[in-house]
């Protein structure tokens, strides 16, 4: 099996000014050698001070989402291009609050896939049932067509990673048992590979993502097919970060 190396990954959601870039300085100096990949994904207000802060040290920055355009006519909006004009590699695109709060259907996050694979930029696309799904027995299904709706053709394991975050978990420091983490990575990793081949779907990185902290994370690490993380309030804080960064990379 390719190698995957271990990510932990921040999404910083709408929260921070300048007044908070001393937290990723101190995560870095705390973790200069990590292993694991770090990636922190401010808002797009933050993202060139933070990628000049972190500039030469472990930690990459991404962006929330972008735009399926290039540019034109979207008053408040993002590009792709952009984001990586400002020092981004990363993109999160179909976050589930993004699903939520913006009418985001798998149509438009595959779009804005194609458009973060066109700037040069690593798409986390994310997937992740309701509870009310959950309860009704339907998480499989629902991860199912929310990946191959959102996925586009051309994945590789150079510009897709998938996050798995239940909604229900998210914020709310409820998680999945291990069991049920396990079988929904399992389930997602033979998707990939049954659409993209065996080689590019054993090397996507997959992500755990809902209420990940420092005391969860070894266990939640040790699951099968678990690459690393995408957490959200845990990334704010160096020292919480930083727990999860230790749990991912050994260091
Ligand atoms: C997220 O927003 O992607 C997330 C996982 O949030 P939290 O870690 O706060 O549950």
């Amino acid at each position: 099996m390719r190698h995957r190396r271990k990510l932990a990954a921040g999404n910083w959601k709408m929260n921070g000014t300048a007044d908070d870039l001393g937290e990723v300085t101190a995560l870095a100096e705390a973790h200069p050698d990590p292993g694991c990949q770090i990636v922190i994904c401010p808002p797009a207000t933050l993202l060139s001070r933070m990628a000049e802060a972190v500039e030469g040290g472990p930690v990459e920055v991404g962006g929330q989402d972008c735009h399926p355009a290039a540019s034109g006519a979207h008053t408040g909006d993002v590009s792709a291009a952009m984001l990586a004009d400002a020092g981004a590699a990363w993109v999160i695109l179909g976050h589930s609050e993004r699903r939520a709060d913006h009418g985001e259907t798998n149509d438009t996050v595959r779009d804005k896939c194609r458009a973060a694979w066109d700037a040069g930029l690593i798409a986390i696309v994310c997937v992740g049932e309701t509870l009310e799904q959950r309860e009704a027995q339907n998480t499989l299904d629902i991860i199912s067509g929310q990946l191959a709706g959102s996925v586009p053709d051309g994945a590789t394991g150079h510009n897709l990673v998938v996050a798995y975050e239940p909604v229900w978990a998210i914020g709310t420091g409820k998680i999945p048992t291990m069991d049920q983490i396990g079988e929904v990575h399992d389930a997602i990793r033979a998707r990939l590979e049954r659409r993209f081949g065996e080689g590019v779907g054993r090397s996507v990185r997959l992500l755990y993502g809902g209420s990940v902290k420092p005391g969860n994370a070894a266990e939640i690490f040790a699951v099968s097919n678990v690459d690393g993380a995408l957490v959200g309030g845990a990334s704010l804080k160096a020292a919480d970060f930083g727990g999860i960064v230790a749990a991912l990379g050994g260091d």
